[in-house]
C-alpha cells in the first residue's frame, strides 16, 4: 500500500466518522431533523464497510421541507440579485475550503477514483460562481414595442422547486441543479440518491454556513419510490429538476402531472463515438479510452459505443484492447488508480451480466467481462475488470442498453451513411463524439446525429454557458447559462398602452 494511500485513508476515516456515529437525517428549515421514517444502510463500494445509516423521509417530512421552501420563497426572491450573488460566491468559498473533505467522502461513498474526484468539489464551486455572477441579470427581458404599446418582458422565479439527483457524481450534479435555481430566486428541496447520500449533506450544511436563510435550501434523504415520489407530488413544488434513468424520468412526469409540475429531465445515454479513417487516430484513441473508462464509465455522457471505420478497424481495436487491458483498477484513494469499484453490489451484478449477454448475442468479449481480483483490492469491494466487447452489431443488447460501467462496445461501419444510421439507431440521444480530418464531413455528421451535444475531435469538454441536455429518451430541457434560467423562471410580458389606440366600443 502506498503511503499516499495510507494518508488519504486516514483523512477519509476522519471525515466519515460523523456519518458512522449518527443516523443521517434531513435538513429542514435550517435545522437538522433526525427523521421518523424507515432507516437503510449505506455501505461503501470500496470494501463493504458500513458508512452509516440513513433515514428515509416520510411524507410528512417531505411536506415540512416543501412548506419551508414555500415560506422562504418570498424573502429569497425579493433579495437584490447582487445580494444573491454575494451569498452564492460565499457558498463557493466554503466549498473550496472543504474541497478535500468533499472529494474524499465522495470517493468512499461512490467508488469514484481520486484522480477524477479531487476536482469534483472545485467544479461544484465553479458552478456556484458561474450562476452567482448571472443572478443580478437573471430577471432581464426584452423590449418589444409597437406603435400603440410598449411591451416588455421580465423573468420571475418560479417558486419552490424539487431537485432529485443520481448516485454517479452526486456532489457536482447537485451543484449543477441547485446553483442556478438559487441564482434565479427559487427555493429548493433536494433529494439525493440513496446509494451515495453523504456529500449532499455536506453541501446543504455548507450552504447554511455560508448564510443562506433557513428554508431556502432543504435536504430530505430517502428512497426514490417513496420520499422522491412525495416530493414530485407536493402542491408547493412548482418544478422538478431531475437527473437519473430514463424510466424514472417518465415516472417523474406522471407523478408531477396532476399538480402540473414543470419538469426538466437529464436522463440516460448510449453515446456513440465515431472514428473515421481520416482522423488523428492517436488522439482519437486517447479520447475513446478516456470517455468510457474514466469515472468508472458511470457517466451519462460516456461514449459507450465505438463506431469505427472498417478500413482501420483491426489496427485501431488492437491498440485499444492493449490500453484497456492495462487500465489500473484499484483503491479509489490511490492516486494511481484509473478505475475504482462500482457504486453498489446490485449495479456491479448488472454490469457483469452483460458479458454473458454479449456472448449469447454473438459478440466477442475481447478484454475483461469478469470481476477484478488482486492482492491490493480490498475484500468486499465491487471490482470489475474494464471490459471491451468487439464484433458487435447494432441490434445487440450491448449496443442498445445503457450499461453504465467501464464497458465499451465496438461496432464496425463502412461509410458515413452507415455510421450515421448506426449512431442514431438507439432510443437515447444525449451526446455524440466524432473524429475526422474532413471539415465538411464533421459538419454533415454533427448535424445528422440525433443528440443534444456533439463534440468533434474532442472528448467531453464543458463550457458552462453552452446548453447541456439530450434528445429522445435522454431528456427534456437544457441546463447551462441562460437555458437554466429559462427553466427555473417564468417569462412575463407587460403591455402598456401609449394612449392613442382605438378601443372597440360595446354597449354604447
Ligand atoms: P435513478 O433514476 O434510479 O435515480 C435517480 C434519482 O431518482 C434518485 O435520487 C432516486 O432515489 C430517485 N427516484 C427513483 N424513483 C423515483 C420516483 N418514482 N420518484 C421520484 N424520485 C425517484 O438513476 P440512478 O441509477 O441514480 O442514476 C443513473 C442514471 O442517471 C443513468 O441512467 C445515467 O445516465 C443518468 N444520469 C444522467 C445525467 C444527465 O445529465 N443526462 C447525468 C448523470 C446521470
Amino acid at each position: 500500500m502506498s503511503s499516499e494511500l495510507d494518508k488519504k485513508l486516514a483523512q477519509a476515516d476522519g471525515y466519515l466518522a460523523r456519518f458512522k456515529r449518527e443516523t443521517l437525517g434531513h435538513l429542514i428549515d435550517g435545522k437538522s431533523v433526525a427523521g421518523q421514517g424507515e432507516v437503510f444502510d449505506n455501505h461503501s463500494p470500496v470494501d463493504g464497510q458500513l458508512l452509516g445509516r440513513v433515514a428515509s423521509g416520510t411524507e410528512a417530512e417531505v411536506a415540512a421541507a416543501c412548506e419551508s421552501a414555500r415560506d422562504a420563497f418570498g424573502t429569497w426572491r425579493a433579495l437584490d440579485g447582487s445580494e444573491r450573488r454575494r451569498l452564492l460566491h460565499k457558498v463557493a468559498d466554503c466549498i473550496e475550503q472543504r474541497a478535500d473533505e468533499i472529494a474524499l467522502v465522495e470517493c468512499m461513498d461512490t467508488g469514484q477514483a481520486w484522480r477524477f474526484m479531487s476536482k469534483a468539489a472545485l467544479r461544484g464551486a465553479e458552478n456556484f460562481r458561474f450562476f452567482a455572477d448571472r443572478a443580478p441579470d437573471a430577471a432581464n427581458g426584452l423590449s418589444l414595442p409597437t406603435n400603440t404599446h410598449m411591451n416588455y418582458t421580465v423573468r420571475q422565479p418560479l417558486g419552490p422547486v424539487g431537485v432529485i439527483t443520481p448516485w454517479n457524481t452526486p456532489f457536482m450534479l447537485s451543484t449543477w441543479k441547485i446553483a442556478p435555481a438559487l441564482a434565479a430566486g427559487c427555493t429548493v428541496v433536494h433529494k439525493p440518491a440513496e446509494w451515495s447520500p453523504l456529500t449532499a449533506r455536506l453541501l446543504a450544511e455548507i450552504m447554511l454556513e455560508a448564510g443562506l436563510p433557513a428554508g431556502v435550501v432543504n435536504l430530505v434523504n430517502g428512497i426514490g419510490e417513496t420520499t422522491g415520489r412525495a416530493l414530485t407530488q407536493h402542491d408547493a413544488i412548482r418544478a422538478v429538476g431531475f437527473i437519473g434513468e430514463s424510466t424514472t424520468g417518465g415516472l417523474i412526469m406522471a407523478q408531477g402531472a396532476p399538480t402540473l409540475k414543470r419538469v426538466h429531465l437529464e436522463l440516460g445515454g448510449k453515446n456513440p463515438v465515431i472514428v473515421f479513417d481520416d482522423a488523428d487516430l492517436d488522439r482519437a484513441l486517447d479520447a475513446v479510452v478516456f470517455m468510457i473508462y474514466s469515472l468508472n464509465g458511470e457517466r451519462c455522457t460516456s461514449s459507450s459505443r465505438l463506431l469505427v471505420q472498417r478500413s482501420i478497424h483491426d489496427e485501431f481495436v488492437a491498440k485499444l484492447a492493449q490500453r484497456v487491458a492495462k487500465l489500473r483498477v484499484g483503491h479509489p484513494l490511490d492516486p494511481r488508480t484509473e478505475v475504482g469499484p462500482l457504486v453498489h453490489a446490485r449495479h456491479c451484478e448488472k454490469v457483469l451480466s452483460y458479458a454473458d449477454i454479449a456472448r449469447a448475442d454473438g459478440a466477442t468479449v475481447a478484454v475483461g467481462g469478469t470481476r477484478a481480483a488482486g492482492a491490493d483490492l480490498p475484500a468486499g469491494g465491487q471490482w470489475v475488470q474494464p471490459t471491451l466487447f468487439t464484433h458487435a452489431s447494432t441490434k445487440m443488447r450491448i449496443a442498445q442498453e445503457e450499461i453504465f460501467g467501464p464497458v465499451l462496445t465496438v461496432i464496425p461501419f463502412d461509410d458515413e451513411a452507415e455510421a450515421i444510421r448506426t449512431a442514431n439507431d438507439v432510443r437515447y440521444g444525449l451526446a455524440g463524439y466524432l473524429w475526422t480530418g474532413d471539415v465538411g464531413r464533421a459538419n454533415r455528421v454533427a448535424l445528422a446525429l440525433d443528440a443534444g451535444m456533439i463534440w468533434v475531435n474532442s472528448e467531453n469538454v464543458r463550457h458552462l454557458p453552452t446548453p447541456f441536455g439530450g434528445m429522445k429518451s435522454s431528456g427534456i430541457g437544457r441546463d447551462g447559462g441562460d437555458y437554466s434560467f429559462d427553466f427555473y423562471m417564468d417569462t412575463k410580458n407587460v403591455a402598456l398602452a401609449l394612449g392613442q389606440h382605438a378601443i372597440a366600443k360595446m354597449g354604447v
